[in-house]
C-alpha cells in the first residue's frame, strides 16, 4: 500500500495531530475500505442511494432526516441554502443573488470560527451578535426578522452565552431555523441526540473526524422538511424535465438546473464508506480509538525517559486522550520544533492550538502501531537538537 505514495516521492507522515484535513485525516478501519470498494465496482442511480443511505444514517444516529454531503463545511453550506430556499427551484436557480429571500444569518461573536466561510457562497450574509464573552437574549431576538435565513450555532464555545434551548426557543418565535456546527461535538451520540432536543434544526457534521469515515465526508442531519430541501440543490441536475425521476429533487418545478451544492458533489464511494464507518461506531462507540490510545501511552513513556516535560490531558471535544508536550518558553519555541519535526524523512506533526504558551499537543486518533514510539523520539531528537 505504500507504493503508491513512495512511487510519487510522497513521504508518509507520523500524524499526532489527529483528523486534520491537512493530513488527510485518520487511518479507516479497513471495514471502511471494503465499503468503499464494494459501491466503487457498481453504477448506482445517486440520488436513490443518498435517499436510502440517508434513511438508514437517521436511525442509526437517531435523526429526524440524514444526508451524506463531503463534509460538515458543505453540510453547512447546503443547510443555509435550504434555508433560504425551502428546495424551491426558483429560488434555488437564483442563489448566490438573494433577491427577495431570507439572506440575514446570525451568530454569537464568541461562536465565531474561519469555518464560517462555508456560508457565504449561498449569498447569505454572516452577522455577529453579543461580543465574545456575552450574549444577552434580547440581542438575539432584535436582531431576528422576515429577512433572517437561520441562525448559525456552534456549541461548546466558553462564556455567558446563550444556550441551544434558548437561542432555539427564541429563533423559533420568529419561524428561523436553528443550525448547529456540530463537527467538534459529535460524536458522542448523547451529545448528538441532545443537540435535537434542545432544538436543533439541522446539525452539520464532519464525517472524517470522531466518525472515523472517509475524509471527504460529512453529514447534514435533522428535520425532514429542510433535509428534502438539500437535494434539489445538490443532486446533479443533468437531466431533462420530462424523463427525470423526481426522487431527492423533487419539489423542483421548472427545468432542473445545477444547485449551488453541486460543485461539492460526493461519490457512492463516499456513502458507502460513511456508512460502514457509522454502522461501526454505534456497534461500539469509541471502540476504534483504543489501538491509538495504546500508541499514545507509548509516545507519553518515551518522550518521558527523554526527558520531555509532558502531561496527560483530555480532549473534551473529541473525547479522547491527549499529551501536553513543553516546546519552551512560547510560541517561537514552538516554532522551531514544529518545523525540525517537519523536515525529519519521515515527517511528524503535532498540534499548535496551544502555541501560544510555548506547549505541543498530541492526539492519538490517527497513530497506527508503531507510530507512538516514532513520534516519541522525533520529539525528543527535535527537542535536543535545537
Ligand atoms: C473540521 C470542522 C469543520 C469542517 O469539517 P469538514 O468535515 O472538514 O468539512 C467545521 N467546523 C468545525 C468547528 C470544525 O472543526
Amino acid at each position: 500500500m505504500t507504493g503508491l505514495y513512495e512511487g510519487l516521492g510522497v513521504p508518509v507522515a507520523l500524524n499526532g495531530v489527529g483528523p486534520a484535513t491537512r493530513l488527510g485525516g485518520l487511518p479507516l478501519h479497513p471495514d471502511v475500505w471494503a465499503a468503499m470498494q464494494e459501491s466503487l465496482a457498481s453504477p448506482v442511480r445517486m440520488d436513490v442511494f443518498e435517499e436510502a443511505a440517508g434513511r438508514r444514517i437517521a436511525e442509526l444516529l437517531g435523526a429526524p432526516a440524514a444526508y451524506v454531503t463531503s463534509g460538515a463545511s458543505a453540510a453547512m453550506l447546503l443547510g443555509t441554502a435550504a434555508a433560504m430556499t425551502g428546495g424551491r427551484a426558483d429560488l434555488v436557480d437564483r442563489l448566490p443573488d438573494t433577491t427577495g429571500m431570507r439572506r440575514r444569518v446570525l451568530i454569537q461573536a464568541a461562536h465565531r470560527d474561519p469555518y464560517d466561510r462555508a456560508v457565504a457562497p449561498t449569498g447569505a450574509v454572516l452577522e455577529t451578535i453579543g461580543y465574545p464573552d456575552s450574549t444577552h437574549p434580547d440581542e438575539l431576538d432584535r436582531a431576528l426578522g422576515d429577512d433572517v435565513a437561520a441562525v448559525l450555532y456552534r456549541p461548546g464555545k466558553p462564556g455567558n452565552l446563550l444556550s441551544l434551548a434558548a437561542t432555539a426557543e427564541i429563533a423559533h418565535a420568529h419561524d428561523v431555523p436553528v443550525i448547529v456546527d456540530g463537527a467538534v461535538h459529535a460524536p458522542g451520540l448523547e451529545r448528538l441526540r441532545a443537540l435535537f432536543t434542545d432544538g436543533a434544526d439541522l446539525v452539520a457534521l464532519s464525517g472524517g473526524k470522531g466518525f472515523r469515515g472517509p475524509q471527504a465526508s460529512g453529514l447534514l442531519l435533522g428535520r425532514a422538511d429542510l433535509v428534502a430541501a438539500v437535494g434539489a440543490q445538490h443532486q446533479d441536475m443533468d437531466e431533462r424535465l420530462t424523463t427525470w425521476p423526481p426522487g431527492l429533487a423533487a419539489g423542483r418545478r421548472t427545468p432542473p438546473r445545477h444547485g449551488p451544492g453541486r460543485p461539492m458533489k460526493v461519490g457512492r464511494e463516499q456513502i458507502a464508506g460513511l456508512l460502514a464507518a457509522l454502522e461501526r461506531y454505534v456497534r461500539d462507540p469509541g471502540g476504534d480509538e483504543a489501538p491509538g490510545i495504546a500508541e499514545l501511552d507509548e509516545t507519553e513513556r518515551v518522550l518521558r525517559e527523554g526527558g520531555a516535560e509532558v502531561t496527560r490531558h483530555h480532549d473534551a471535544a473529541l473525547d479522547v486522550p491527549s499529551l501536553h508536550v513543553r516546546a519552551g518558553d512560547g510560541a517561537a519555541a514552538v516554532d522551531a520544533l514544529v518545523l525540525a519535526l517537519a523536515a525529519r524523512p519521515v515527517p511528524a506533526y503535532v498540534g499548535e492550538a496551544e502555541a501560544w504558551r510555548g506547549i505541543v499537543t498530541i492526539n492519538p486518533m490517527a497513530l497506527r502501531p508503531g507510530d507512538g514510539v516514532a513520534l516519541g523520539i522525533a520529539i525528543v531528537e527535535s527537542l535536543e537538537h535545537r
